[in-house]
């Protein structure tokens, strides 16, 4: 890295610090057990760092979002010194380090950042990692995350690289409980830094949790789902998480017509 790369990201990491401290995040002590930081965090310049697709990527739709397709946590991305993925690899080690919900930190193998194009036009938002995403260190893997791939590659026709997925929460709460109000709250500084730096134009928020807390809304989600929201710039669309879809086929016809009302926003053909 060069002089100048150096600088900005001195800058940068300064600039957030700020951001972060006056969002109430002021203490980034090291978790107990916060041995091993998200992939962002910790392999960037791994060739193998680089998020497989849960299912095999069909080919890019002459339709996809036309921004470039540069993953976060892709060497190639860092090569060239993206600021995106510089400013999120700060963001992510302090996740790593962060023991703000002391049973969340205490209890996870390691936090869960995020991962996908820093540049994506659409940022999908869960909950929470379950346990595999806590041994693996990435959302939306296993089951959940195979039809999360399903619904954007098969329903929205758009490669899985070409979103960034995150939670509301970074910690796997114990028992895969919904995470409370105040780890909610305790968290959402870095997600609010982490949409700062993506800036997408689009947000799905994926189940009540999600929705609720991204909104700032006390609702349920058929009440938030067929209405399309705001967070800052970006416009926001809710459906079910892909947990509630595999536990509830019947509400799978309800969830593509939500991805339909967000593929309307977005100008991809239906
Ligand atoms: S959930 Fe977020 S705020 Fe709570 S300990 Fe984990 S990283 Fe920190």
């Amino acid at each position: 890295m060069d002089k100048l790369s150096k600088t900005s990201l001195n800058y940068l990491l300064s600039e957030y610090l700020e951001d972060l401290k006056r969002s109430g995040v002021q203490d980034f002590k090291r978790a107990p057990r916060a041995s091993t930081p998200s992939r962002l965090a910790s392999r960037p310049s791994d060739s193998t760092a680089r998020p497989e697709p849960v299912a095999s990527p069909p080919s890019p739709s002459p339709s996809a979002p036309s921004r470039a397709r540069r993953d976060a946590s892709s060497p190639e991305s860092s090569v060239g010194g993206d600021p995106r993925v510089a400013e999120l690899r700060l963001i992510s080690e302090q996740v790593a380090q962060c023991s703000r919900c002391a049973e969340l930190a205490s209890n996870r193998t390691q936090t869960v950042f995020g991962t996908g194009d820093p540049h994506a036009e659409l940022v999908f938002i869960g909950e929470g990692p379950g346990a595999e995403e806590d041994l693996r260190g990435e959302p939306f893997v296993g089951r959940s995350g195979k039809l999360l791939t399903d619904m954007i590659e098969k329903g929205m026709r758009i490669p899985r690289s070409s979103v960034f997925i995150c939670n509301i929460v970074r910690c796997r709460p114990p028992g895969n409980r919904n995470p409370t109000g105040e780890e909610a709250t305790a968290c959402r500084p870095f997600l609010d830094a982490t949409l700062k730096v993506v800036a997408p134009k689009y947000i799905c928020c994926l189940g009540s949790i999600a929705a609720t807390n991204l909104l700032g809304v006390e609702s349920s989600l058929g009440r938030l789902r067929g209405v399309v929201h705001s967070y800052g710039d970006a416009k926001v669309v809710c459906t079910y998480h892909p947990a509630y879809l595999l536990r509830n086929p019947s509400a799978k016809k309800d969830a593509w017509q939500d991805l339909q009302l967000l593929m309307s926003e977005m100008g991809l053909p239906r």
